[in-house]
């Protein structure tokens, strides 16, 4: 499986162009900034491994992207995570059910503890552990592949700068696409934690702190996978106008923001999709309980 060259769309919105980096086309089942992150396993041998480990949420991206490696690559996988709710584990949408259909073995810990389990977990040399959200060096190695494309198309399109907007959770995204490309602007929003937050995560990711950092346009107003009818209207118009569809926890945040700072950007913008998609039936169902009446209607 080879994940890379995926295709730059435009739309005008607002007056204004929008590139669109499409890495939600990479692949049907591993895409995004997901497949990105884990294209150093994939094209890598690692003779020794069976077992993947990891962590985190039990609707996340990564998680379902972890499970399409693990199946790929033939390998046992555990994820720790807190217990989800049956009727999550009941579903048949969306990322958790997903997962468990690709035989992911789902390992409980209970107490509001996780991050201390993980730092006391010992692994062996059969097993590879990934950390949340992919925060660590190996990442790096697709992120770098997504620069070049970046940096090849701005070359034929004889484009000497560019402002790239990314939406950030762990931020590891971000952060290495602006190393890896030091003379476009990258920018940014915190969809998951404040902007403080995000910063501790670049320092964790390789702790210097005189490095090249991605501009963050904070948000303050919205928090995580929270359904808001303000932000659906937004990405729901976004959609209709760009003919593209963008997911429903990260980019109705990242395209209100970016709207909202416009008159601060003069570069052209590419916005980098980063997939996401599997997600949107969950989210979708949460909007029609949270809001039966708006979603009556339209
Ligand atoms: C994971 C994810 C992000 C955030 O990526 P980080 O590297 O953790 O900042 C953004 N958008 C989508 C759709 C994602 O799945």
């Amino acid at each position: 499986m080879k994940l890379n060259n995926s295709p730059i769309d435009k739309f005008t919105y607002h007056g204004r162009e929008f590139l669109v980096k499409r890495d939600d086309l990479l692949d049907e089942k591993l895409n995004g900034n997901k497949a990105r992150k884990l294209a150093y396993y994939l094209e890598n041998d690692l003779p020794e491994i069976d077992t993947l480990i990891s962590y985190g949420g039990t609707q996340s991206n990564m998680l379902l992207a972890l499970s399409e490696l693990a199946k790929l690559k033939n390998w046992r996988f555990d994820y720790y995570c807190y217990t989800p709710s049956k009727s999550a584990i009941d579903s048949r949408d969306g990322n958790l059910a997903k997962t468990l259909e690709n035989g992911t073995n789902l390992i409980y810990v209970e107490n509001n503890n996780l991050d201390y389990y993980i730092s006391q977990l010992k692994t062996s040399n059969n097993q590879l552990l990934i950390h949340q959200g992919g925060r660590q060096i190996e990442s790096r190695y697709g992120i770098a592949k997504l620069a070049q494309e970046i940096n090849e198309y701005c070359t034929k399109q004889d484009i000497p700068q560019l402002a790239i907007f990314i939406p950030s959770g762990t931020g590891t995204t971000a952060y290495y696409l602006q190393q890896e490309l030091p003379k476009h602007k990258v920018y940014t929003t915190n969809c998951v934690g404040s902007a403080n937050y995000l910063l501790q995560q670049w320092q964790s990711l390789d702790g210097n702190h005189n490095k090249h950092l991605p501009t963050i346009l904070g948000n303050t107003q919205f928090r995580f996978a929270k359904p808001n009818l303000e932000l659906f209207k937004v990405i729901n118009d976004i959609n209709k106008v760009s003919n593209i569809l963008f997911d429903l926890v990260y980019d109705p945040v990242a395209w209100n923001v970016l709207l909202n700072n416009l008159d601060k950007i003069d570069l052209p913008i590419m916005y980098i999709h980063c997939g996401g998609l599997t997600g949107n039936t969950t989210m979708m169902n949460r909007y029609r309980y949270l809001f039966p009446e708006y979603f009556a209607k339209i």
